[in-house]
Protein backbone atom coordinates (compact mmCIF):
# COMPACT_ATOMS: atom_id res chain seq x y z
CA UNK A 1 0.00 0.00 0.00
CA UNK A 2 1.41 3.40 -1.00
CA UNK A 3 2.53 5.86 1.97
CA UNK A 4 -0.29 8.18 2.69
CA UNK A 5 0.14 12.05 1.29
CA UNK A 6 0.53 14.28 4.29
CA UNK A 7 -1.96 17.53 3.58
CA UNK A 8 -1.28 20.46 5.89
CA UNK A 9 -3.84 22.67 6.41
CA UNK A 10 -7.83 22.45 6.11
CA UNK A 11 -8.55 25.74 4.48
CA UNK A 12 -10.31 25.14 0.68
CA UNK A 13 -6.99 24.30 -0.64
CA UNK A 14 -5.98 20.88 1.86
CA UNK A 15 -9.88 20.10 1.11
CA UNK A 16 -9.93 20.41 -2.16
CA UNK A 17 -6.69 18.08 -2.16
CA UNK A 18 -7.60 15.46 -0.07
CA UNK A 19 -10.83 14.88 -1.61
CA UNK A 20 -9.07 14.97 -4.93
CA UNK A 21 -6.55 12.53 -4.19
CA UNK A 22 -9.41 10.01 -3.27
CA UNK A 23 -8.98 6.72 -3.18
CA UNK A 24 -4.91 7.72 -2.29
CA UNK A 25 -4.22 7.58 1.38
CA UNK A 26 -4.37 11.50 2.98
CA UNK A 27 -3.08 12.62 6.13
CA UNK A 28 -4.63 15.43 6.95
CA UNK A 29 -3.10 17.38 9.37
CA UNK A 30 -4.14 20.31 10.59
CA UNK A 31 -3.84 22.86 13.78
CA UNK A 32 -7.48 23.24 14.76
CA UNK A 33 -10.62 21.40 14.29
CA UNK A 34 -11.02 20.58 10.29
CA UNK A 35 -11.79 23.57 8.74
CA UNK A 36 -11.25 25.68 12.01
CA UNK A 37 -9.04 28.52 12.32
CA UNK A 38 -9.41 29.04 8.08
CA UNK A 39 -9.49 32.23 6.28
CA UNK A 40 -11.80 30.23 3.90
CA UNK A 41 -14.70 30.05 6.55
CA UNK A 42 -14.86 33.90 6.81
CA UNK A 43 -15.12 34.23 3.01
CA UNK A 44 -18.00 36.38 2.25
CA UNK A 45 -17.83 37.88 -1.42
CA UNK A 46 -17.66 34.38 -3.52
CA UNK A 47 -15.56 32.77 -5.99
CA UNK A 48 -14.84 34.38 -9.37
CA UNK A 49 -15.82 31.97 -12.35
CA UNK A 50 -16.79 33.46 -15.71
CA UNK A 51 -19.28 31.41 -16.20
CA UNK A 52 -22.20 33.49 -17.60
CA UNK A 53 -23.24 33.87 -21.34
CA UNK A 54 -22.18 37.24 -21.09
CA UNK A 55 -18.34 36.29 -20.02
CA UNK A 56 -15.53 34.24 -21.19
CA UNK A 57 -12.03 33.35 -19.28
CA UNK A 58 -10.84 36.12 -22.04
CA UNK A 59 -12.21 38.89 -19.93
CA UNK A 60 -12.00 37.26 -16.87
CA UNK A 61 -7.73 37.34 -17.74
CA UNK A 62 -7.82 40.97 -19.09
CA UNK A 63 -9.10 41.93 -15.71
CA UNK A 64 -7.19 39.86 -13.64
CA UNK A 65 -3.98 41.30 -15.90
CA UNK A 66 -5.32 44.67 -15.03
CA UNK A 67 -5.36 44.03 -11.10
CA UNK A 68 -1.71 42.17 -11.55
CA UNK A 69 -0.24 45.64 -12.73
CA UNK A 70 2.24 44.03 -15.04
CA UNK A 71 3.53 41.11 -12.59
CA UNK A 72 0.92 38.42 -13.41
CA UNK A 73 2.33 35.36 -14.89
CA UNK A 74 -0.50 35.42 -17.77
CA UNK A 75 0.16 31.33 -19.03
CA UNK A 76 -0.57 30.65 -14.78
CA UNK A 77 -3.33 32.67 -14.86
CA UNK A 78 -4.71 31.50 -18.27
CA UNK A 79 -4.19 28.13 -16.53
CA UNK A 80 -6.13 28.56 -13.14
CA UNK A 81 -8.97 30.92 -14.75
CA UNK A 82 -9.54 28.35 -17.57
CA UNK A 83 -9.94 25.50 -14.62
CA UNK A 84 -12.54 27.28 -13.31
CA UNK A 85 -15.82 24.90 -15.02
CA UNK A 86 -13.87 21.79 -13.48
CA UNK A 87 -12.90 23.26 -10.11
CA UNK A 88 -17.05 24.87 -9.39
CA UNK A 89 -17.90 21.13 -10.79
CA UNK A 90 -15.86 19.49 -7.98
CA UNK A 91 -17.40 22.14 -5.21
CA UNK A 92 -20.95 21.41 -5.97
CA UNK A 93 -19.86 17.75 -6.56
CA UNK A 94 -18.99 17.54 -2.50
CA UNK A 95 -21.61 19.20 -1.27
CA UNK A 96 -21.43 23.12 -1.84
CA UNK A 97 -24.62 24.50 -2.88
CA UNK A 98 -24.13 27.81 -4.97
CA UNK A 99 -26.99 30.32 -4.75
CA UNK A 100 -29.32 30.67 -7.38
CA UNK A 101 -31.69 33.50 -9.77
CA UNK A 102 -35.18 33.07 -10.24
CA UNK A 103 -34.77 31.10 -13.26
CA UNK A 104 -32.72 28.15 -11.16
CA UNK A 105 -29.20 29.37 -12.89
CA UNK A 106 -25.84 30.31 -10.31
CA UNK A 107 -26.33 33.95 -9.35
CA UNK A 108 -23.22 36.18 -10.24
CA UNK A 109 -22.56 39.17 -7.94
CA UNK A 110 -20.01 41.88 -9.19
CA UNK A 111 -17.09 43.10 -7.40
CA UNK A 112 -13.97 45.36 -7.36
CA UNK A 113 -12.30 45.52 -10.88
CA UNK A 114 -14.55 43.08 -12.45
CA UNK A 115 -16.09 43.55 -15.82
CA UNK A 116 -18.59 41.46 -15.37
CA UNK A 117 -20.90 40.02 -13.11
CA UNK A 118 -19.20 36.54 -12.02
CA UNK A 119 -18.97 36.15 -8.10
CA UNK A 120 -20.46 32.80 -7.31
CA UNK A 121 -21.63 33.10 -3.85
CA UNK A 122 -23.41 30.53 -1.39
CA UNK A 123 -25.61 31.24 1.59
CA UNK A 124 -25.49 34.94 0.22
CA UNK A 125 -22.82 36.38 1.89
CA UNK A 126 -21.61 33.08 4.04
CA UNK A 127 -19.67 31.53 1.03
CA UNK A 128 -16.61 30.22 2.68
CA UNK A 129 -18.32 28.68 5.45
CA UNK A 130 -20.68 26.99 2.99
CA UNK A 131 -17.67 25.67 1.76
CA UNK A 132 -16.16 24.63 4.88
CA UNK A 133 -19.30 23.01 6.06
CA UNK A 134 -19.57 21.12 2.73
CA UNK A 135 -15.97 19.71 2.31
CA UNK A 136 -15.84 19.26 5.95
CA UNK A 137 -18.38 16.84 5.66
CA UNK A 138 -17.29 15.29 2.52
CA UNK A 139 -13.55 14.74 4.48
CA UNK A 140 -15.41 13.10 7.18
CA UNK A 141 -17.07 10.54 4.77
CA UNK A 142 -14.26 9.51 2.59
CA UNK A 143 -12.48 6.57 4.03
CA UNK A 144 -9.45 7.22 1.99
CA UNK A 145 -8.19 10.16 4.54
CA UNK A 146 -7.05 10.39 7.66
CA UNK A 147 -7.74 13.72 9.67
CA UNK A 148 -5.55 14.73 12.34
CA UNK A 149 -6.73 17.46 13.83
CA UNK A 150 -4.83 20.27 16.53
CA UNK A 151 -1.84 18.89 15.42
CA UNK A 152 0.67 21.98 14.44
CA UNK A 153 3.59 21.08 11.75
CA UNK A 154 6.93 23.15 12.59
CA UNK A 155 9.80 21.44 10.55
CA UNK A 156 10.35 19.64 7.12
CA UNK A 157 12.62 17.30 6.92
CA UNK A 158 14.50 17.68 3.70
CA UNK A 159 17.34 15.94 2.51
CA UNK A 160 19.41 15.77 -0.43
CA UNK A 161 16.82 18.61 -2.07
CA UNK A 162 13.67 16.06 -1.64
CA UNK A 163 11.09 15.80 1.44
CA UNK A 164 11.59 13.21 4.03
CA UNK A 165 9.36 13.65 6.76
CA UNK A 166 7.98 16.30 8.93
CA UNK A 167 7.95 17.15 12.72
CA UNK A 168 4.50 18.49 14.62
CA UNK A 169 3.05 19.04 17.95
CA UNK A 170 -0.12 17.18 18.82
CA UNK A 171 -1.84 16.54 21.80
CA UNK A 172 1.03 17.38 23.95
CA UNK A 173 3.49 15.15 21.82
CA UNK A 174 6.21 15.34 19.13
CA UNK A 175 5.19 13.90 16.00
CA UNK A 176 7.85 12.68 13.99
CA UNK A 177 6.28 11.58 10.52
CA UNK A 178 8.14 10.21 7.45
CA UNK A 179 6.70 11.41 4.21
CA UNK A 180 8.28 12.13 1.17
CA UNK A 181 4.50 13.68 -0.98
CA UNK A 182 3.97 17.04 1.51
CA UNK A 183 0.96 19.52 0.20
CA UNK A 184 1.30 22.64 2.52
CA UNK A 185 -2.12 24.28 2.46
CA UNK A 186 -1.76 26.55 5.36
CA UNK A 187 -3.01 29.54 4.31
CA UNK A 188 -1.74 33.01 4.80
CA UNK A 189 -0.02 35.46 7.13
CA UNK A 190 -2.24 38.31 8.11
CA UNK A 191 -1.22 36.84 11.73
CA UNK A 192 1.53 38.81 11.18
CA UNK A 193 0.00 42.47 11.62
CA UNK A 194 -1.95 43.85 14.37
CA UNK A 195 -4.67 44.68 12.31
CA UNK A 196 -5.92 42.00 9.69
CA UNK A 197 -8.93 40.11 8.66
CA UNK A 198 -7.27 36.39 8.98
CA UNK A 199 -7.56 34.12 11.58
CA UNK A 200 -4.36 35.36 14.33
CA UNK A 201 -2.86 32.11 14.31
CA UNK A 202 -2.06 32.07 10.51
CA UNK A 203 1.38 34.06 10.54
CA UNK A 204 2.63 32.20 7.28
CA UNK A 205 3.79 28.98 8.90
CA UNK A 206 3.71 26.97 5.37
CA UNK A 207 5.97 29.60 4.05
CA UNK A 208 8.46 29.15 6.95
CA UNK A 209 8.14 25.62 6.77
CA UNK A 210 9.13 25.99 2.93
CA UNK A 211 11.51 28.49 3.06
CA UNK A 212 13.67 26.15 5.57
CA UNK A 213 13.53 23.33 3.41
CA UNK A 214 15.28 25.44 1.01
CA UNK A 215 12.40 25.97 -1.33
CA UNK A 216 12.23 29.41 -3.19
CA UNK A 217 9.77 31.90 -2.33
CA UNK A 218 8.29 34.62 -4.62
CA UNK A 219 6.27 37.52 -4.92
CA UNK A 220 6.42 38.05 -0.99
CA UNK A 221 6.44 41.96 -0.99
CA UNK A 222 2.99 42.19 -2.21
CA UNK A 223 0.43 42.05 0.49
CA UNK A 224 -3.36 43.06 0.01
CA UNK A 225 -4.96 45.37 2.28
CA UNK A 226 -8.56 45.13 2.23
CA UNK A 227 -9.81 48.97 2.09
CA UNK A 228 -12.78 48.19 4.14
CA UNK A 229 -12.71 46.08 7.18
CA UNK A 230 -15.14 46.79 10.09
CA UNK A 231 -13.28 49.65 12.25
CA UNK A 232 -14.14 48.07 15.40
CA UNK A 233 -11.74 47.06 18.39
CA UNK A 234 -12.01 43.20 17.04
CA UNK A 235 -9.29 41.17 16.27
CA UNK A 236 -9.71 39.53 13.18
CA UNK A 237 -11.18 42.30 12.01
CA UNK A 238 -14.31 41.60 10.02
CA UNK A 239 -14.76 41.98 6.95
CA UNK A 240 -17.18 44.15 4.80
CA UNK A 241 -17.04 42.86 1.62
CA UNK A 242 -16.72 44.29 -1.60
CA UNK A 243 -19.95 43.14 -3.00
CA UNK A 244 -21.63 45.60 -0.74
CA UNK A 245 -19.71 48.38 -3.02
CA UNK A 246 -20.69 46.03 -6.32
CA UNK A 247 -24.60 46.70 -5.16
CA UNK A 248 -23.67 50.29 -4.71
CA UNK A 249 -22.46 51.83 -1.56
CA UNK A 250 -20.71 54.41 -1.41
CA UNK A 251 -17.35 55.74 0.49
CA UNK A 252 -17.39 59.00 2.81
CA UNK A 253 -15.38 60.30 5.25
CA UNK A 254 -16.40 62.44 8.61
CA UNK A 255 -17.46 65.29 6.73
CA UNK A 256 -19.46 63.21 4.35
CA UNK A 257 -17.84 64.16 1.21
CA UNK A 258 -17.18 61.15 -1.28
CA UNK A 259 -13.59 61.22 -1.82
CA UNK A 260 -13.20 58.73 -4.23
CA UNK A 261 -15.52 60.24 -6.80
CA UNK A 262 -13.19 61.47 -8.97
CA UNK A 263 -10.75 58.38 -8.54
CA UNK A 264 -11.52 56.05 -12.21
CA UNK A 265 -13.52 53.36 -10.96
CA UNK A 266 -14.88 54.90 -7.69
CA UNK A 267 -15.52 52.94 -4.85
CA UNK A 268 -14.60 50.18 -7.28
CA UNK A 269 -11.06 50.95 -8.20
CA UNK A 270 -8.85 48.56 -7.64
CA UNK A 271 -8.29 47.64 -4.15
CA UNK A 272 -4.32 48.96 -3.56
CA UNK A 273 -6.11 52.66 -4.85
CA UNK A 274 -9.07 52.53 -2.43
CA UNK A 275 -6.90 51.15 0.44
CA UNK A 276 -4.59 53.82 0.03
CA UNK A 277 -7.27 56.55 -0.03
CA UNK A 278 -8.93 55.57 3.04
CA UNK A 279 -5.39 55.72 5.02
CA UNK A 280 -4.93 59.08 3.48
CA UNK A 281 -8.08 60.14 5.01
CA UNK A 282 -7.22 58.10 8.32
CA UNK A 283 -3.80 59.47 8.63
CA UNK A 284 -4.90 62.91 8.27
CA UNK A 285 -7.25 62.72 11.47
CA UNK A 286 -10.12 61.70 9.18
CA UNK A 287 -12.59 59.11 9.70
CA UNK A 288 -14.50 56.78 6.67
CA UNK A 289 -17.55 55.31 6.71
CA UNK A 290 -19.44 52.72 4.04
CA UNK A 291 -22.94 54.27 3.06
CA UNK A 292 -25.57 51.68 2.05
CA UNK A 293 -28.28 53.14 2.90
CA UNK A 294 -29.40 54.32 -0.34
CA UNK A 295 -27.99 51.37 -2.37
CA UNK A 296 -29.66 48.75 -0.27
CA UNK A 297 -31.43 50.41 2.63
CA UNK A 298 -33.66 47.70 4.10
CA UNK A 299 -32.53 44.82 2.01
CA UNK A 300 -29.30 45.12 3.36
CA UNK A 301 -29.99 41.98 5.59
CA UNK A 302 -31.28 40.27 2.93
CA UNK A 303 -28.17 40.22 0.61
CA UNK A 304 -25.70 40.33 3.49
CA UNK A 305 -26.93 38.61 6.00
CA UNK A 306 -23.34 37.71 7.52
CA UNK A 307 -22.57 41.19 7.08
CA UNK A 308 -25.64 42.45 8.71
CA UNK A 309 -24.91 40.22 11.94
CA UNK A 310 -21.40 41.74 12.28
CA UNK A 311 -22.78 45.06 12.23
CA UNK A 312 -25.96 44.14 14.46
CA UNK A 313 -22.97 42.71 16.76
CA UNK A 314 -20.79 46.05 16.53
CA UNK A 315 -24.27 48.09 17.32
CA UNK A 316 -24.75 49.34 13.70
CA UNK A 317 -28.28 48.80 11.89
CA UNK A 318 -26.56 49.23 7.94
CA UNK A 319 -29.88 50.10 6.73
CA UNK A 320 -29.93 52.88 8.70
CA UNK A 321 -26.62 53.85 9.83
CA UNK A 322 -22.85 54.06 8.12
CA UNK A 323 -20.46 51.52 9.04
CA UNK A 324 -16.89 52.78 10.21
CA UNK A 325 -14.08 51.04 8.05
CA UNK A 326 -10.46 51.08 7.47
CA UNK A 327 -7.99 49.18 5.77
CA UNK A 328 -6.27 45.87 7.14
CA UNK A 329 -4.13 43.14 6.01
CA UNK A 330 -6.13 41.12 3.76
CA UNK A 331 -4.92 38.22 1.65
CA UNK A 332 -0.63 37.34 0.34
CA UNK A 333 0.23 37.71 -3.05
CA UNK A 334 3.19 35.58 -2.62
CA UNK A 335 4.71 32.70 -0.78
CA UNK A 336 5.99 29.44 -1.99
CA UNK A 337 7.16 29.73 -5.70
CA UNK A 338 5.18 26.56 -7.73
CA UNK A 339 4.38 25.96 -10.94
CA UNK A 340 1.02 24.95 -13.05
CA UNK A 341 1.01 21.34 -11.23
CA UNK A 342 1.59 23.39 -7.60
CA UNK A 343 5.42 21.71 -7.60
CA UNK A 344 7.41 23.97 -5.10
CA UNK A 345 11.37 23.74 -6.21
CA UNK A 346 11.81 20.97 -3.12
CA UNK A 347 11.03 17.18 -4.79
CA UNK A 348 8.04 15.90 -2.91
CA UNK A 349 7.02 19.29 -1.86
CA UNK A 350 3.92 21.17 -3.22
CA UNK A 351 1.84 24.32 -2.11
CA UNK A 352 -1.52 25.48 -3.03
CA UNK A 353 -4.34 28.20 -1.65
CA UNK A 354 -3.02 31.25 -0.02
CA UNK A 355 0.36 30.49 1.14
CA UNK A 356 1.83 29.45 -2.63
CA UNK A 357 2.92 32.13 -5.57
CA UNK A 358 0.99 30.71 -8.72
CA UNK A 359 2.12 34.09 -10.43
CA UNK A 360 -2.29 34.94 -11.01
CA UNK A 361 -2.01 37.51 -8.30
CA UNK A 362 0.87 39.38 -9.52
CA UNK A 363 1.24 42.95 -7.65
CA UNK A 364 -2.02 43.11 -6.72
CA UNK A 365 -5.23 39.78 -6.43
CA UNK A 366 -8.27 40.64 -8.35
CA UNK A 367 -11.33 40.12 -5.60
CA UNK A 368 -12.41 36.56 -5.14
CA UNK A 369 -9.65 34.81 -7.56
CA UNK A 370 -8.31 33.46 -4.33
CA UNK A 371 -10.34 30.70 -3.40
CA UNK A 372 -10.63 29.79 -7.00
CA UNK A 373 -7.04 29.83 -7.39
CA UNK A 374 -7.07 27.11 -4.00
CA UNK A 375 -9.30 24.91 -5.75
CA UNK A 376 -7.59 24.72 -9.56
CA UNK A 377 -4.55 23.99 -7.32
CA UNK A 378 -5.81 21.49 -5.08
CA UNK A 379 -7.29 20.01 -7.97
CA UNK A 380 -3.50 20.29 -9.96
CA UNK A 381 -1.44 19.12 -7.22
CA UNK A 382 -4.07 15.87 -6.60
CA UNK A 383 -3.63 15.36 -10.51
CA UNK A 384 0.11 15.39 -10.28
CA UNK A 385 0.60 13.37 -7.42
CA UNK A 386 -1.83 10.27 -8.37
CA UNK A 387 0.26 10.57 -11.54
CA UNK A 388 3.71 9.79 -9.79
CA UNK A 389 4.86 6.69 -8.75
CA UNK A 390 5.67 5.56 -5.18
CA UNK A 391 8.95 7.63 -4.01
CA UNK A 392 11.18 5.07 -1.96
CA UNK A 393 11.32 5.55 2.31
CA UNK A 394 14.27 7.18 3.42
CA UNK A 395 15.66 6.76 6.75
CA UNK A 396 14.81 10.31 8.86
CA UNK A 397 17.36 12.22 10.03
CA UNK A 398 16.95 13.17 13.91
CA UNK A 399 15.05 16.83 14.15
CA UNK A 400 13.48 18.03 17.35
CA UNK A 401 10.49 20.52 17.89
CA UNK A 402 10.99 23.83 17.89
CA UNK A 403 9.02 26.14 20.72
CA UNK A 404 6.30 27.49 19.62
CA UNK A 405 6.20 30.59 18.05
CA UNK A 406 6.28 33.78 19.90
CA UNK A 407 4.60 36.15 17.83
CA UNK A 408 4.01 39.66 19.81
CA UNK A 409 7.73 41.60 18.68
CA UNK A 410 7.41 40.47 15.33
CA UNK A 411 3.81 41.69 14.61
CA UNK A 412 4.90 45.00 16.14
CA UNK A 413 7.92 45.33 13.63
CA UNK A 414 5.45 44.34 10.91
CA UNK A 415 3.00 46.39 11.83
CA UNK A 416 4.78 49.38 12.02
CA UNK A 417 7.00 49.30 8.90
CA UNK A 418 5.37 46.65 6.50
CA UNK A 419 1.89 47.90 6.08
CA UNK A 420 -0.08 50.22 3.03
CA UNK A 421 2.72 52.63 2.83
CA UNK A 422 6.26 51.81 3.47
CA UNK A 423 9.71 54.27 2.98
CA UNK A 424 13.13 52.67 2.40
CA UNK A 425 14.61 53.60 5.97
CA UNK A 426 11.35 52.03 7.69
CA UNK A 427 12.30 49.02 5.35
CA UNK A 428 15.83 48.59 6.89
CA UNK A 429 15.16 49.56 10.28
CA UNK A 430 12.85 46.41 10.25
CA UNK A 431 15.14 44.15 8.45
CA UNK A 432 18.10 45.01 10.75
CA UNK A 433 15.49 44.07 13.78
CA UNK A 434 13.56 40.57 12.33
CA UNK A 435 17.34 39.24 10.91
CA UNK A 436 18.73 39.82 14.46
CA UNK A 437 15.52 37.28 15.88
CA UNK A 438 15.75 35.11 13.07
CA UNK A 439 19.66 34.46 14.06
CA UNK A 440 18.75 34.20 17.53
CA UNK A 441 16.81 30.92 17.00
CA UNK A 442 14.28 31.70 19.82
CA UNK A 443 10.51 31.44 19.64
CA UNK A 444 10.06 34.59 17.99
CA UNK A 445 12.26 32.97 14.82
CA UNK A 446 9.89 31.20 13.05
CA UNK A 447 7.42 34.69 12.20
CA UNK A 448 10.33 36.83 11.85
CA UNK A 449 11.83 34.86 9.10
CA UNK A 450 8.41 35.28 7.04
CA UNK A 451 8.71 39.09 8.10
CA UNK A 452 12.62 39.54 7.28
CA UNK A 453 11.54 38.17 4.18
CA UNK A 454 8.90 40.22 2.67
CA UNK A 455 11.24 42.99 4.71
CA UNK A 456 13.89 42.56 2.14
CA UNK A 457 11.53 41.56 -1.10
CA UNK A 458 10.02 45.01 -0.34
CA UNK A 459 13.74 46.76 -0.12
CA UNK A 460 14.54 45.42 -3.43
CA UNK A 461 11.59 46.89 -5.17
CA UNK A 462 12.57 50.65 -5.43
CA UNK A 463 8.93 51.46 -7.15
CA UNK A 464 5.37 51.11 -5.95
CA UNK A 465 3.66 48.90 -7.98
CA UNK A 466 0.23 47.03 -7.48
CA UNK A 467 -0.42 46.20 -3.63
CA UNK A 468 3.64 47.76 -2.62
CA UNK A 469 3.72 51.41 -2.27
CA UNK A 470 6.98 53.30 -1.23
CA UNK A 471 7.06 56.71 -0.41
CA UNK A 472 10.60 57.25 -1.47
CA UNK A 473 9.89 55.19 -4.88
CA UNK A 474 6.55 56.66 -5.84
CA UNK A 475 6.04 56.03 -9.21
CA UNK A 476 6.52 52.22 -11.58
CA UNK A 477 9.57 51.16 -12.99
CA UNK A 478 9.12 50.92 -17.12
CA UNK A 479 10.41 47.36 -16.54
CA UNK A 480 10.13 45.41 -13.53
CA UNK A 481 9.67 41.37 -12.96
CA UNK A 482 8.74 39.44 -10.23
CA UNK A 483 11.15 38.47 -7.62
CA UNK A 484 12.13 35.12 -6.22
CA UNK A 485 14.45 33.89 -3.67
CA UNK A 486 15.86 31.36 -1.11
CA UNK A 487 15.73 31.42 2.56
CA UNK A 488 20.11 31.85 2.35
CA UNK A 489 19.51 34.45 -0.66
CA UNK A 490 17.35 36.44 1.82
CA UNK A 491 19.29 35.91 4.55
CA UNK A 492 22.16 37.11 2.38
CA UNK A 493 20.24 40.00 0.95
CA UNK A 494 19.97 41.21 4.31
CA UNK A 495 23.56 40.59 5.81
CA UNK A 496 24.72 42.65 2.64
CA UNK A 497 21.95 45.46 3.53
CA UNK A 498 23.29 45.52 7.35
CA UNK A 499 27.03 45.71 6.45
CA UNK A 500 26.81 41.98 9.29
CA UNK A 501 28.58 39.04 7.95
CA UNK A 502 26.47 36.06 7.06
CA UNK A 503 26.10 33.57 9.89
CA UNK A 504 24.17 30.48 8.40
CA UNK A 505 22.94 29.49 5.43
CA UNK A 506 19.30 28.90 6.45
C1 LIG B 1 -12.45 37.74 5.92
C2 LIG B 1 -11.98 37.17 4.61
C3 LIG B 1 -12.80 37.21 3.50
C4 LIG B 1 -12.38 36.69 2.28
N1 LIG B 1 -13.24 36.69 1.21
C5 LIG B 1 -12.85 36.09 0.06
C6 LIG B 1 -13.76 35.95 -1.03
O1 LIG B 1 -14.92 36.34 -0.95
N2 LIG B 1 -13.30 35.36 -2.17
C7 LIG B 1 -12.03 34.89 -2.29
O2 LIG B 1 -11.68 34.35 -3.35
N3 LIG B 1 -11.16 35.00 -1.26
C8 LIG B 1 -11.55 35.56 -0.09
N4 LIG B 1 -10.67 35.64 0.94
C9 LIG B 1 -9.35 35.01 0.80
C10 LIG B 1 -9.55 33.51 0.89
O3 LIG B 1 -10.53 33.23 1.86
C11 LIG B 1 -8.26 32.81 1.27
O4 LIG B 1 -7.22 33.23 0.43
C12 LIG B 1 -8.44 31.32 1.12
O5 LIG B 1 -9.57 30.88 1.83
C13 LIG B 1 -7.21 30.61 1.64
O6 LIG B 1 -7.47 29.23 1.66
P1 LIG B 1 -6.31 28.26 2.11
O7 LIG B 1 -6.86 26.88 2.04
O8 LIG B 1 -5.10 28.56 1.38
O9 LIG B 1 -6.01 28.68 3.63
P2 LIG B 1 -6.94 28.77 4.92
O10 LIG B 1 -8.37 28.68 4.57
O11 LIG B 1 -6.52 29.96 5.69
O12 LIG B 1 -6.55 27.46 5.73
C14 LIG B 1 -5.26 27.31 6.27
C15 LIG B 1 -5.22 26.04 7.09
O13 LIG B 1 -3.88 25.71 7.46
C16 LIG B 1 -3.84 25.40 8.85
N5 LIG B 1 -2.46 25.59 9.30
C17 LIG B 1 -1.70 26.72 9.26
N6 LIG B 1 -0.46 26.47 9.72
C18 LIG B 1 -0.44 25.15 10.07
C19 LIG B 1 0.56 24.29 10.60
N7 LIG B 1 1.79 24.74 10.87
N8 LIG B 1 0.25 22.99 10.85
C20 LIG B 1 -1.00 22.52 10.59
N9 LIG B 1 -1.99 23.30 10.06
C21 LIG B 1 -1.70 24.60 9.81
C22 LIG B 1 -4.88 26.35 9.44
O14 LIG B 1 -5.24 25.99 10.74
C23 LIG B 1 -5.99 26.14 8.40
O15 LIG B 1 -6.63 24.89 8.62
C24 LIG B 1 -11.09 36.16 2.17
C25 LIG B 1 -10.25 36.12 3.29
C26 LIG B 1 -10.69 36.60 4.51
C27 LIG B 1 -9.78 36.54 5.70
Amino acid sequence: MSAPVIVIGSGIGGLVTALALAPRRVALVTKAAPGGETSTFWAQGGIAAALGDDDSAALHLEDTLAAGDGLCDRQAAEAIIAGAAEAIGFLQRHGVAFDRDGDGRLARGLEAAHARRRILHAGGDATGAAVICALTRAVAETPSITVMPDTEVRRLIAADGAVCGLVAAGNGETLTIPASRVVIATGGLGGLYEISTNPPGNFGQGVMLAARAGALLADMEFIQFHPTALAADLRPLPLISEAVRGEGAVLVNEKGERFLAATPGGELAPRDVVARAIAAQIARGGRVYLDARQALGRGFPARFPAIAGICTKAGINPAEELIPVRPAEHYAMGGIAVDQRARTSVTGLWAVGECAATGLHGANRLASNSLLEAAVTGLAAARDIAGLADAPGRPLPSACLPRPARIGIVRDIVSRELGVLRTGAGLRRSIEALLALVEAEEAASDPALVALSIAVFAHRREESRGAHARSDFPLKKPHSARQAMTLSQTLAAAHALCHTPCRRSA
